[in-house]
């Protein structure tokens, strides 16, 4: 895609040149009431209407978080797909819709994105998404977390047949996000974890689709489980990928998908760079989470499709590879695995 920052380089736009500007649907609206600094108003006290809040982090209890979305990124020279997001929870000081946030996206040369509803409410919001808008795919499932609740609740039935009917829709490609999260639920969750874990990775096979997977603290147990179901699927993406080198191995092996997310930016995480270093070419995949994990230099701010360029950009650096040539790599990967828009 054309890239639009063109303009900016005569002599007379220079002067005037606001430097990269946030996209034009994440700038808060001036509002009367509105204090001088918006950036600085504490997490939960703002808000206008439509979307789901962002849940409240422990980050957000700390301290005050800076709500501004980041200014748009230089655009990729190959377009890529944002393999994993959640456009229904809102966060920060605006409530963009699906199309806006593609057209943001888009500008950025990321081109499309794989919206995942992680409860029931939030797959009837991606099955509206996909159904509005060209350039999303849907994921479905009800996530780890959700799963061990809706269970203890005995809701969790209810829940998994109304994820199986969804999951047949045509432009829903993956079953997820589903897998094992330790760090949220205790051990009281874990068996429930694990039954609807594999139950959605049996629906994939039978739908023939993809499945993303979170694995939070629970490698070992992902690993064992994914081998030990005979009937899984052929596509399997670890989503937000946060294991090390021998995971990544690991997944070399088997042909399992590797997505990396913003936190593979942040200082701190050489040993997931040292996976991404190890992983092959044809197995990666780029995602946001978003509105969690806003790559660095924007940690802590609201995440958007449109910033999946400093991910791509630095797993390139990591690799030590050309950003086009990487992006065109996980492209294709991405095509492979969802198929087309
Ligand atoms: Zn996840
Ligand atoms: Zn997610």
């Amino acid at each position: 895609m054309a890239p639009e920052v063109s303009a900016k380089s005569t002599d007379a736009a220079r002067d005037t040149d606001p430097g990269p500007l946030v996209p034009e649907a994440y700038r808060p609206a001036p509002a009367a009431d509105q204090p001088a600094d918006p950036a600085t108003v504490a997490g939960e006290a703002n808000g206008s209407a439509g979307g789901r809040r962002r849940a409240p982090t422990e980050e957000k209890t700390k301290r005050q978080r800076r709500l501004e979305y980041p200014p748009a990124p230089e655009p990729l020279g190959v377009p890529v797909v944002d393999n994993h997001t959640h456009l229904d929870f809102r966060d920060g000081l605006v409530s963009v819709d699906v199309h806006q946030a593609m057209d943001a996206a888009e500008a950025v040369g990321v081109v499309g994105a794989i919206q995942v509803g992680c409860d029931v409410e939030s797959a009837r919001f991606t099955i509206e998404a996909i159904e509005a808008e060209s350039r999303l795919l849907g994921a479905v499932a009800i996530h780890p977390n959700d799963a061990a609740r809706l269970a203890e609740r005995g809701h969790l039935d209810a829940a998994l047949a109304e994820i199986e009917t969804l999951a047949a829709h045509p432009r829903v490609r993956a079953v997820g996000e589903t897998g094992l999260d330790y760090y949220r639920t205790g051990p009281e969750g874990v068996g429930d974890q694990q039954e609807a874990f594999r139950w959605h990775l049996e629906l994939a096979h039978r739908l023939g689709k993809a499945v993303q997977i979170h694995d939070r603290d629970a490698h070992e147990d992902v690993v064992r489980i994914l081998l030990d179901t005979p009937n899984r699927p052929e596509r399997v993406v670890f989503h937000c990928f946060s294991g090390d080198a021998e995971l990544a191995r690991i997944c070399n092996e088997q042909g399992w998908y590797m997505s990396f997310a913003g936190p593979v930016t942040f200082k701190a995480n050489e040993e997931l760079r040292g996976a991404l270093a190890e992983a092959r070419e044809e197995l990666l995949l780029v995602e946001t989470d978003a509105p969690f994990l806003t790559p660095h230099p924007w940690r802590g701010r609201p995440n958007a499709p449109y910033l999946v360029p400093l991910t791509l950009r630095g797993m390139a650096e990591t690799r030590g590879a050309e950003a086009d040539a990487l992006a065109a790599a996980v492209a294709e990967n991405t095509r492979r695995v969802y198929g087309y828009f």
